[in-house]
């Protein structure tokens, strides 16, 4: 069924206790794509600066990613600096530089207004709203924001949100979005602000779903070297929306195996910087770990 995607396409300044890295591939979109097409066909509708390499474009196209949608502006592609400490859940955002974000009025090219799956990635929640808005008959839109535009452009975001099915985002955006400490507390109030699902990612310590009637928790899968986290939370979503897509199911059921594919595809980003694992990992290897994070969490019921 294939999904469209809006999201940030970027240069990434990365230090963690395990190294620096210094304007390599990255952005909210490129993650979420690049982990979604593993599932399904892809659509990313984004904006690069004339900076922007072709090995990188190339990267894109060989994963089968559709850029008819990814506009190239005169100007400098987005900017993002984080840190981590060794408390890896917690990204610390040192500059972020919109540069032809600023500008980018997204037009769908022709037949990406019929998408029936569509994710919003972190970006503005003006364009996020300007995308969805292009789309005839979406039946299922998911959504993911961070503190900057919780921060910065609260109205809008919550514009956004009330034509979102899906919220996917980080227990610390939870927490800022609803103005409450209490994470269930937290989730009662966002369903109330439109999305039926909740996801809440908790880094190491795995995801939360919440919908009106139940709540779904699931480890993060317990790895011996991690890197670097960034991205980990798009390839989550990428991986969670991509089996989405391909099953065509969007049941609770659905949705719980979703999300434990996310947590896969998360585990192999965060191994090396930028998209270095997603560049080499295959696909059997994403059934293997699929089957260990199973065996995982299964216990015998009470007799
Ligand atoms: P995460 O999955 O939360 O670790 O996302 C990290 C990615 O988000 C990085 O590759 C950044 O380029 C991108 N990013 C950081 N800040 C923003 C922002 N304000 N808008 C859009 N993308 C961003």
């Amino acid at each position: 069924m294939g999904i469209l995607v809006v999201g940030s396409v970027a240069f990434d300044s990365v230090e963690t206790p395990f190294g620096k890295v210094e304007e390599v591939l990255g952005g909210s979109g490129t993650y979420f794509s690049t982990s979604s097409s593993f599932f399904t066909e892809v659509k990313l509708v984004a904006v690069v600066g004339d900076d922007f390499p072709s090995e990188h474009l190339e990267f894109l196209r060989a994963r089968k990613i559709d850029l008819s949608g990814l506009q190239t502006a005169p100007g400098r592609t987005f900017r993002w600096k984080g840190q981590y400490g060794f408390d890896l859940n917690e990204a610390h955002t040192l500059d972020t530089q919109l540069n032809v974000f600023a500008t980018f009025r997204p037009r769908l090219p022709a037949g990406f207004e019929e998408a029936e799956i569509v994710f919003l990635a972190n970006i503005d929640p003006e364009l996020q709203l300007e995308v969805l808005q292009q789309v005839r008959r979406p039946q299922l839109v998911a959504c993911d924001t961070m503190n900057f535009w919780i921060e910065g452009k609260r109205e809008a975001l919550l514009k956004t949100l009330r034509h979102v099915d899906i919220l996917l985002i980080n227990e610390g955006e939870a927490r800022q979005l609803a103005g409450e400490a209490n994470l269930v507390k937290a989730a009662r109030v966002i369903l109330g602000m439109g999305p039926k699902t909740l996801v809440i990612k908790r880094g190491e310590y795995g995801v939360l779903m919440f919908t009106a009637h139940a709540i779904f928790s699931a480890p993060a899968y317990p790895l011996e070297a991690v890197f670097d986290p960034t991205g980990a939370g798009d390839t989550f979503a990428g991986g969670f929306m991509g089996y989405l897509a391909a099953s065509r199911d969007y049941s609770e059921a659905a949705m719980r195996k979703a999300i434990v594919f996310g947590s896969v595809m998360a585990s192999f980003t965060v191994e090396d910087f930028s998209l270095r694992r997603l560049q080499s990992v295959v696909y059997s290897e994403i059934e293997d770990r699929y089957r260990k994070f199973q065996a995982l969490t299964e216990f015998a019921g009470l007799d």
